[in-house]
């Protein structure tokens, strides 16, 4: 059971890998049915090409980067966990999240105040 649930979490974190590689998005929702129940939904699958980001919010992304790299570099030996499974965070290449090396759960990162 809880294997079925990693794999499917694995599948589907690979699947939005390669949908962000190839430039597309992908949404799944949860669509409520009647009559209205816990548990009677149906799950919708949504894929739309990616929009281009504009120059300013590219800037601000690199800003947030950069600020973030700084942030790591003066906490190199802070450990991070997850809050799901207590495995080990890594940081990952979209640049303010971080992922579980266990069980692939992606975690932002908060900025601390100056
Ligand atoms: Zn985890």
């Amino acid at each position: 059971m809880k294997d079925n649930l990693r794999n499917i979490h694995r599948q589907a974190l690979e699947l939005v890998n390669q949908a962000c590689e190839l430039g597309y998005v992908i949404t799944i929702d949860t669509v409520p049915e009647q009559p209205l129940a816990m548990g009677n939904h149906t799950m919708v699958v949504n894929v739309r090409p990616a929009r281009q980001l504009d120059p300013v919010t590219i800037a601000m992304i690199e800003d947030e980067a950069q600020a973030l790299a700084d942030l790591d570099d003066k906490d190199e030996d802070e450990d991070w966990s997850c809050s799901h499974c207590g495995g080990p965070m890594h940081r990952t290449q979209i640049g303010y999240h971080n992922q579980c090396g266990d069980c692939g759960r992606m975690e932002r990162v908060e900025r601390e105040a100056p």
